[in-house]
């Protein structure tokens, strides 16, 4: 009997899959045809080449594909004269790329990957004509990074066949794949593009059409969260990147670097696009900032002046942090304040007395009769409101221990002294303090629960799976941990606290919860664990 898997609708079920018979990879003898020879072409042509297929290129221009192949073949090559991969490895695959005239070349390939520009009318005469030429078992994928699958495969004579595989440039060197099926995507044909993608050396995960696939749509509060800051005065940009590429966070790059070496003018043309796809919601409102970057031609690297300015003369912008004085008096902590530990650890090394004590505020430490707060989404000014004392709030994630700049905000009324007294506390361990303005959810605290949020979101909306969702964002975005674990780690109800006190602050639908956060902060409080995934 034929087995067909159902049109894939959703991540897999693993039980499922187990019981069927996966399908296998496209089989290295199969020829792989790629459409279009730009950047993306060339690179998704070498990793097949590389894996150790015949690869069939076409594009519009076959110079353009001559061209570009012969450029990106001398890098390779260069690379080989380096030591760093071996030449006869390099020949055998360069060897293995043909430029093609005529999609007729393609009737022998298993699977065909477009990767013309970025125009749906196109991509779809492509398909047709690629239907009349292509074997009936041949896969037809797409590396489209904004359009709907199903929008793509509409009207096409066998839309089981046509799914996204989306590379992340450059093609060759990025682990991350995005199987990407619609709504008639056969899952064999979803199954098989995994398979070829780990065949290939890939990092294969598995999304529902939807806007921006996983990455581009999650990662969406890094870029747009640290403008909105920017924007409110809550920081300035060296301070926000300085903080992400703490220990204490562990980001490669700051999100302003980032948006430089990516290019103002690509990033916002995505977020506008996601913020276009999802009919406006406000959770995606592109930034005003970055459009007057934008429009100011300060896009970056490229243009030598993003953010930052990129010059022989300039140099890396100083991070304003609080000068220690002498830090008399001795530390305090509420029995319950999930700092005690670190604050211990730091009392020691600024050799001042450390006990527990009951009489503070649930969860606080008192420095010097500072009173000092995990950021929990709550203002300094409202904490020190409430408890009539001076109030630091620092931005730590899990481990206080493991920050060398940690972010703060305060309130009180002997602000010299109590930020010289706090800072020399901190000094003692060489841990530097860096004021911010008394905003909810300070930077980390706030970008991270609006990344975990995203996550959330597309976890809950079947877009993909909780694993899939944490390997995409370590594969394809370089974060140092998955945004899922992380909710388990901080817990669901405390990155849901931020949320919910931002949303009260601004009372801006941009930070509305997901219910998939919602769900998992509420599984913690019935069972006191903090589960991953989505059977929450
Ligand atoms: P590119 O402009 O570098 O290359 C596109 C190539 O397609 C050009 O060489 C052009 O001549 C050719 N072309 C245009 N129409 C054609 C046709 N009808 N038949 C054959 N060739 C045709 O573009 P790119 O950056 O390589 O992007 C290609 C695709 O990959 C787009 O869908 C894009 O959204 C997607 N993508 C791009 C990136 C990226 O970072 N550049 C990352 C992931 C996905």
């Amino acid at each position: 009997m034929h087995l067909l898997l159902p049109a894939h609708t959703g991540p897999p079920d693993d039980g499922l899959l187990l019981k069927m018979q996966v399908a296998p990879a496209v089989s290295v003898e199969t020829p792989i045809g790629v459409v279009g020879a730009g950047t993306m072409g060339v690179g998704i042509a070498e990793t097949a080449a590389f894996a150790g297929h015949s690869v069939l290129l076409h594009d519009v221009s076959r110079e353009a594909a001559e061209h570009n192949l012969s450029r990106s073949a001398a890098r390779i090559r260069k690379r080989a004269e380096r030591g760093k991969i071996d030449p006869a490895t390099v020949e055998a695959a360069l060897s293995r790329i043909a430029v093609v005239d005529s999609l007729t070349d393609f009737a022998t390939a298993g699977l065909v990957i477009e990767a013309v520009i970025e125009d749906i009318e196109v991509k779809r005469d492509l398909f047709a004509s690629l239907e009349t030429v292509v074997s009936s078992d041949c896969i037809l994928a797409s590396n489209t990074s904004s359009f709907s699958i199903s929008e793509l495969a509409c009207g096409a004579s066998n839309s089981e066949r046509i799914a996204g595989m989306h590379f992340f440039n450059p093609a060759p060197v990025m682990a991350l794949v995005e199987v990407v099926s619609g709504l008639d995507t056969a899952g064999r044909v979803v199954d098989r593009l995994s398979q070829t993608a780990r065949a290939w050396g890939k990092t294969p995960v598995v999304a529902r059409s939807t806007p921006g696939f996983i990455v581009n749509r999650v990662a969406r509060p890094f870029y747009g969260e640290a403008l909105r800051l920017v924007t409110e005065g809550a920081a300035e940009h060296p301070t926000v990147d300085a903080l992400f590429r703490d220990p204490g966070a562990g980001f490669r790059m700051g999100p302003f670097e980032l948006m430089d070496l990516i290019g103002n003018d690509v990033n916002y043309a995505v977020n506008k696009s996601i913020f276009d796809a999802f009919n406006g919601d406000g959770r995606y409102t592109p930034s005003l900032l970055q459009r007057e970057y934008v429009a100011a031609n300060r896009l970056g690297r490229k243009t030598n002046r993003g953010f930052y300015v990129y010059d022989d003369s300039s140099r890396a912008p100083d991070v304003p942090c609080v000068v220690p004085g002498k830090c008399k008096g001795n530390l305090r902590y509420h029995p319950d304040c999930s700092l005690a530990a670190a604050l211990n650890d730091l009392a020691m090394a600024a050799g001042v007395e450390a006990r527990a004590d009951t009489t503070l505020p649930k969860g606080a430490g008192d420095i010097s009769g500072i009173l000092l707060f995990r950021n929990d989404g709550i203002t300094a000014s409202d904490l020190a409101d409430a408890y009539d004392r001076s109030v630091v709030v620092i931005d730590c994630l899990e481990d206080l221990s493991s920050h060398r700049i940690l972010g703060f905000a305060y309130a009180g009324r002997d602000e010299k002294h109590d930020l010289e007294s706090i800072a020399g506390f901190f000094a003692f361990s060489s841990v530097s303090l860096v004021r911010l303005d008394d905003v909810p959810g300070l930077v980390l605290m706030r970008t991270l629960s609006m990344l975990i949020n995203e996550a959330s979101d597309v976890v809950y909306h079947n877009v993909a799976s909780a694993d899939d969702v944490d390997t995409a964002v370590q594969a394809g975005v370089n974060y140092p941990k998955g945004l899922i674990d992380w909710r388990r780690r901080l817990g669901p109800t405390r990155v849901l606290l931020v949320l919910d006190r931002l949303f009260d602050f601004y009372r801006e639908d941009r930070y509305r919860a997901s219910p998939g956060l919602r769900r998992a902060a509420r599984a913690q409080c019935q069972t006191g664990e903090n589960p991953a995934g989505k059977s929450l």
